[in-house]
């Protein structure tokens, strides 16, 4: 028997790393996917994967940051399925000339701010609804361990957009607890998925991720997804507005052993 029985699930970033594993994840469980991404190319593989595997899934093309976009998505899901429970406001983005502060450009910062933090306010705003017209669901955002602990390799931007992610989730979380709406924030360590590899882009700035590891290793995709589905599903009912860690013991490390 599933874990996601009876579900719909929509996820953003669905074309890669987290949003890929988990949507294949959510739906072995035996939820309905909507998979949104604005890469229609990479989401299109995600989709086609789920559905050669038997499950019932749909591709949605959507730039989260746009406000019409995150309105669509939603009501094409509605519309496909029936309704809405789950929602993975999953889909972020780490730019390259993203640094310090002193370095850092103003436009790196907009584009950030804008995938990463107003979109999952913009996913917030049209799935709630649709939630609460349920009866009620799961919400689950993606943040960071940055978001907690600051990086020690500079990202200003990436930093305070998942900052933004955590706040806004506590307060969601408070604001619509009677409503049978939980709302958590998946705060991932480091994972070996495209998006941290790029930034790492030699050994040396992976050295000095890894440092801070207690495992002595980047987390996978799949590990986030199990995450994720335990937040989605029923048996987290009692575990609303918190900062949910999968971070190989980053944020317990104080000096890791060699
Ligand atoms: P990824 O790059 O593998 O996948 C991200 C997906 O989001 C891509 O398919 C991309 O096309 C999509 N996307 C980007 N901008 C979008 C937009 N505006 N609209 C719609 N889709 C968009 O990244 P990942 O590692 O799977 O990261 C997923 C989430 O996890 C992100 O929010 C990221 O910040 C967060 N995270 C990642 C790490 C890590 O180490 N990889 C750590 C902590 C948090």
């Amino acid at each position: 028997m599933g874990r996601l029985e009876g579900k719909i699930a929509l996820i953003t970033g669905a074309g890669s790393g987290i949003g890929r594993e988990t949507a294949i994840l959510f739906a072995t469980h035996g939820a309905r996917v909507s998979c949104v991404d604005k890469n229609e190319g990479a989401n299109a593989e995600t989709v086609a994967g789920i559905k050669a595997a038997g499950g019932d899934v749909v591709a949605i093309a959507a730039d989260v940051s746009v406000a019409a976009d995150a309105a669509e998505m939603v009501e094409a899901t509605v519309t496909r399925f029936g309704g809405l429970h789950i929602a993975f406001n999953n889909a972020g983005v780490m730019l390259a000339d993203d640094g310090g502060a002193v370095e850092t450009d103003e436009s790196v910062w907009d584009a950030t701010m804008d995938i990463n933090a107003k979109g999952v306010f913009l996913g917030c705003k049209y799935e709630i609804p649709a939630i609460r017209d349920a009866g009620g669901g799961s919400i689950i955002n993606t943040a960071s361990f940055v978001a907690i602990m600051g990086a020690a390799t500079p990202q200003i931007a990436y930093t305070a957009s998942k900052g933004a992610v955590l706040a806004m989730t506590r307060e969601l979380a408070i604001i619509h607890a009677r409503q049978n709406i939980r709302v958590n924030a998946l705060c991932p360590g480091p994972l070996r998925t495209e998006l941290l590899m790029k930034f790492l882009d030699t050994d040396e700035k992976k050295r000095r991720r890894l440092v801070h590891l207690p495992m002595g290793r980047f987390g996978e995709a799949a590990e986030m997804a199990q995450a994720a589905l335990f937040l989605a599903s029923d048996e987290s009912s009692y575990v609303t507005g918190s900062d949910f860690l999968v971070d190989g013991g980053l944020t317990a490390a104080y000096v890791t052993p060699e």
